[in-house]
C-alpha cells in the first residue's frame, strides 16, 4: 500500500530495529516504547485492521499467533507479557496496518486506559 508506513518498513524504505522476520511476518521495536520491551508484530501483507481480516487470512494470522511465544522467548519475556491490538477510532489505532503490540519486562497495569 503506497503511503502505509508499516508497508514501507516491510519494504525497508523506512528503517526499523528488526527482532524477527520471515516471509510472512515482521517484528520490530516500537518507536515510542511503553514498556522496557515493546515490539510490534505485523503480517507483511497489508491488512488495515482487525476489522479488515478476511477468511483468506486465517492461515497467515494463525501462523503469526504461533510465533508470538518464540518472539517473547527471544526477548526474554519468561515472566509473561501482554499482546495488544488497537482497532479503529475507539481502540485508538493510529497506524492503519494490522499490528500486535507485544509488551513486557515490567508489571503491566489492568485495565488499560
Ligand atoms: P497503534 O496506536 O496504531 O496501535 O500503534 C501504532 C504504534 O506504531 C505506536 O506505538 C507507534 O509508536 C508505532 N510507530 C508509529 N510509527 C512508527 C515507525 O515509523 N516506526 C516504528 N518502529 N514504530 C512506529
Ligand atoms: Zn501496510
Amino acid at each position: 500500500m503506497g503511503d502505509c508506513i508499516f508497508c514501507k518498513i516491510v519494504d525497508k524504505e523506512i528503517p526499523s530495529n528488526v527482532v524477527y522476520e520471515d516471509d510472512r511476518i515482521l517484528c520490530f521495536h516500537d518507536l515510542e516504547p511503553k514498556a522496557p520491551v515493546h515490539v510490534l508484530i505485523i503480517p507483511k501483507k497489508h491488512i488495515a485492521s482487525m476489522d479488515d481480516v478476511a477468511e483468506e487470512d486465517q492461515d497467515l494470522l494463525g501462523y503469526l499467533m504461533t510465533k508470538v511465544k518464540d518472539i517473547a522467548a527471544q526477548l526474554g519475556l519468561e515472566n509473561g507479557y501482554r499482546l495488544v491490538n488497537n482497532c479503529g477510532e475507539d481502540g485508538v489505532q493510529t497506524v492503519q496496518h494490522l499490528h500486535f503490540h507485544l509488551l513486557g519486562k515490567r508489571k503491566l497495569t489492568w485495565p488499560p486506559g
